[in-house]
């Protein structure tokens, strides 16, 4: 894996050559350059066992621009201010490739959860509520899932927001449970979005579903449902995995039966392993780091960031990359994958539907009008298609790769709304308004 400590420059590499495709006052570069505003705090818990833990809290608000900041929480024990700010930066340039009107946030919690028992979870949870509730709220700033984090954990924080604002807050996060105030069809939003893009993609460059072979790294929530809606369309998923390995079978797996055996024994590999899989079906254990390398047509990391570098961009086989995962791919890797012509499918467009749906979720909060599941396929679908379509001809009309493409698309959208409000052309009389 990549130092960490490159996210933050990755991504100001990423603005800075997008920026070259734009007439924008280069003040628009310098405001979304740096976070609004970032918040570091100690969230204690009490462990079941009595003993006093303290574990380090993020939340960065990274632009308000164009509306209330929004992200997702994460607990994992690599997380730093340093992820939770790239994080931030690529949750504004997200809202605005798929036009909804939020800005971007992220934040996060330096832990291990899986060494927490459930009771420890929710009051950690909590606690940590409690400690940036005064940073966060619908109209500022609005959490939802991420890595390990789910959405009981997002009803834990809506319930525990409201008992402190003293009123019933759903639109406070989003992710929650349907039960709570959370939208239908939200948990698969973020794979669905990336299906629809996928379906695009192969609208255009014609790809038969049966003839195209696809790597999945990452069988967690994301991953698991862009999985399954195009192994429903008769895609070959010929490879998956999860923090522990991975398995691989030319011919191609059943993933209803993968997801179930999945969910049964927590591990991919004991899919293969233990499963009774392991004797209908053959196939054979593999690395993560080999499962990014096998010969398919379309590789879908949907782990963690850092996952193809310049170390391993030269021995990619696949045609697309398509980034579910936030920042799968470094930037000296796009130099690379752009030289071998792979078409990289980038975070802030291909996994949009999970706050694409989110924002749908926010809007039924508000109303208090509650949509049916059809209705938010449809609106999701429009989204997705119409942003995909705009990306896809920008990068061909000006002759660019679709991640410079997509930051294009959103700093025209963010650069209007900045020179509305006044940037120093307007100031110093260069242009008139
Ligand atoms: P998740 O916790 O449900 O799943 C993560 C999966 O990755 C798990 O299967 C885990 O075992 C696996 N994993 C962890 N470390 C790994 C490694 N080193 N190699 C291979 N696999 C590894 O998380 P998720 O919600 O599916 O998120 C996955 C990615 O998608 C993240 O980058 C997240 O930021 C991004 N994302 C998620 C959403 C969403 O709505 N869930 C939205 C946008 C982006």
């Amino acid at each position: 894996m990549a130092k960490k400590g490159s996210l933050f420059n990755d991504a100001m590499k990423r603005l800075n050559r997008a920026m070259e495709y734009t007439d924008f006052n280069k003040e628009i570069a310098l405001r979304v350059g740096t976070p609004k505003s970032c918040l570091e705090v100690s969230v204690p818990l009490r462990r079941d066992n009595g003993s006093l833990e303290f574990f380090r809290g993020y939340r960065v608000r990274h632009d308000d621009t164009r509306g209330p900041t929004k992200g997702g929480l994460r607990y994992h024990p690599a997380v730093t201010l340093d992820e939770v700010k790239s994080l931030a930066f690529w949750m504004t340039f997200k809202c605005a490739v798929v036009g909804i009107p939020f800005g971007g946030a992220k934040g996060g919690i330096s832990v291990n959860p899986k060494e927490l028992s459930p009771m420890e979870l929710e009051r950690l949870s909590r606690e940590f509520i409690r400690r940036i509730a005064d940073f966060i709220g619908p109209d500022v700033d609005i959490p939802a899932p991420d890595v390990y984090t789910n959405e009981r954990i997002m009803g834990w924080m809506m319930d525990e927001y409201s008992t402190i604002r003293r009123q019933h807050s759903p639109a406070m996060i989003t992710g929650k449970p349907v039960s709570m105030g959370g939208s239908v069809g939200r948990s698969d939003a973020t794979g669905r979005g990336a299906y629809y893009c996928i379906r695009e993609l192969a609208k255009r460059v014609k790809l038969d579903p049966a003839e195209t072979r696809i790597a999945v790294q990452g069988f967690g929530n994301a991953g698991q449902h862009v999985a399954r809606l195009l192994h429903k369309d008769g895609y070959r998923i010929v490879a998956v995995s999860d923090s522990q390995g991975g398995i691989y079978s030319p011919g191609g797996f059943d993933i209803p039966s993968l997801i179930r055996t999945k969910e049964d024994t927590r591990h991919i590999k004991a899919v293969y392993c233990d499963g009774a899989l392991c004797h209908a079906i053959e196939a054979t254990n593999l690395t993560n780091a080999e499962l990014l390398e096998l010969d398919v047509d379309i590789l879908i990391p949907a782990a963690l960031e850092n996952q193809i570098t310049a170390e391993n961009a030269p021995n990619i086989k696949a045609r697309y990359i398509v980034e579910v995962a936030n920042g799968p791919v470094t930037s000296d890797a796009d130099t690379i994958l752009n030289e071998r012509k792979i078409e990289v499918i980038p975070d802030i467009l291909a996994n949009a539907g999970g706050v694409t749906v989110s924002y749908f979720e926010w809007l039924q909060n508000r109303s208090g009008y509650y949509w049916e599941l059809q209705e938010i396929h449809q609106k999701l679908q429009a989204i997705m298609s119409r942003e995909f379509e705009k990306v896809y001809d920008l990068a061909l009309e000006l002759q660019i790769d679709m991640r410079t493409a997509a930051y294009v698309h959103a700093l025209k959208r963010l650069g209007e709304t900045m020179e509305a409000k006044g940037t120093s052309s307007y100031f110093s009389n260069e242009k008139v308004p």
